[in-house]
């Protein structure tokens, strides 16, 4: 199954689009990281919950994980979507700790939690970076 291209695209604002340039910028999956304690955070917020520093950086990780949890759906508004129906989004937990969401070419049936994935990016616009799941 070939992946939708022709799909709605958001525009996300605020921090949250910082992140998505930071992917975009390196191609790669980036996540928050304090500057001061190094804790690894997501999604994007401005204060570390450990320390309180509001100084961070997005940087690139390794791009794996496990699947934590998964949604299944069976239908969309979205025609680019609805073609690929039923598609599963999944909940990944990074090796670094912060969980992501990601869509996935898996077939939801095929999906174990705990399966090892690799991520990638795909951009989308100038200002979007979708996140997918492989199977590793
Ligand atoms: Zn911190």
């Amino acid at each position: 199954m070939s992946r939708p291209t022709k799909t709605y695209v958001p525009s996300p604002e605020w921090i949250v689009l910082d992140w998505h340039h930071a992917c975009i910028e390196t191609d790669a999956l980036c996540i928050q990281q304090c500057d001061k304690c190094g804790r690894w955070r997501h999604p994007p917020r401005r204060c570390c919950p450990d320390c309180f520093s509001d100084s961070y950086e997005f940087r690139p990780v390794a791009g794996t994980g496990s699947v934590r949890s998964l949604a299944v759906s069976h239908r969309s508004l979205d025609p680019g979507w609805n073609e690929r129906a039923p598609y599963a989004v999944l909940l990944v937990e990074l090796d670094e700790g912060p969980s992501v969401l990601a869509a996935t070419d898996l077939c939801p049936a095929e999906i174990e939690i705990g399966q090892p994935v690799d991520l990638t990016t795909e951009r989308r616009s100038d200002d979007f970076s979708l996140v997918w799941a492989n199977p590793r």
